[in-house]
């Protein structure tokens, strides 16, 4: 695939200026900071995905936080949720380091991408459905880049996998009808398109044009959030989580340690 597309992409996604409430709040937070970051210059702009523009396994969360991924310009990074995320990840060997800090910290992470459907920081963690639907072009615009590669995907809380099914279906992969619901450990297969090259069960979709020859299916997992709310009340454990990221390992092709 062409690399300087995702990294293109990622440029223009760091640019965007299209939610005029969530500008506002990421730029404030930006502003103002919390006290034990008070030597921080905030990112405080959309935070791009992360992750090699190659990767067969994709993440998907719901937002960057205020202080995570919003001060430190990477998806994940510098919050709780993070932390449990990429031990996890580290812990069944999709990741070069147990911690993710900073932008310069050298963590690579090996054949997976981390992204969300929003990609600003949201007041309170939630975005509105317009904010939702602003953004999904440009996670519909990621998943095209990074179809001839991807073949499995985790989906972080039931949110992302809302708004995830219809970007899939819009980048030419076909999702069941009704649409499958969100839980913990769900499995789904979606086939890739059809040999027209055409996303066949959604009319809302980009169309023919969108779609090529290079989409296999794709595994499709669901898991609980790695929230605070989640992980601390023992919702989601960390060998949940890891039971989830080997299985999608597994499926993506990705060697991986047993969860
Ligand atoms: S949430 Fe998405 S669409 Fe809205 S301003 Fe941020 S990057 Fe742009």
């Amino acid at each position: 695939m062409d690399r300087s597309s995702l990294a293109a992409l990622d440029r223009r996604i760091a640019r965007c200026r299209a939610c005029p409430r969530l500008v506002a709040w990421r730029e404030e937070v930006a502003r103002t900071r919390r006290p034990a970051f008070a030597d921080w210059t905030y990112w405080g702009r959309p935070v791009p995905g992360f992750g090699p523009p190659d990767a067969r396994l994709l993440i998907v969360g719901l937002a960057p936080a205020a202080h995570g991924g919003n001060r430190t310009g990477r998806m994940f990074t510098g919050d709780r949720s993070g932390d449990v995320l990429y031990r996890a990840l580290y812990d069944v060997g999709l990741a070069s380091q147990p911690d993710s800090v900073a932008r310069d910290d050298g963590l690579e992470l090996h054949g997976v991408r981390v992204t969300s459907p929003v990609h600003c920081a949201p007041p309170a963690n939630r975005p509105t459905p317009a904010e939702r639907d602003a953004c999904r072009p440009w996670f519909e615009r990621e998943l095209v880049l990074l179809r001839p590669s991807l073949r499995a995907v985790v989906v972080l809380g039931a949110f992302g996998w809302q708004a995830a099914l219809p970007a899939f279906a819009a980048a030419g992969w076909r999702v069941p009808r009704p649409r499958p619901a969100f839980a913990h450990g769900a499995r789904v297969r979606l086939a890739g398109p059809d040999p027209a090259g055409r996303p066949v069960d959604d009319p809302g979709s980009a169309g023919p044009d969108s779609v090529g020859p290079d989409a296999a299916g794709l595994d499709l997992f669901g898991c609980f959030h790695v929230s605070q709310r989640n992980t601390f009340t023992g919702r989601l454990t960390p060998a949940m989580l890891r039971e989830v990221l080997s299985a999608a390992a597994a499926a993506a092709g990705l060697p991986a340690a047993p969860g």
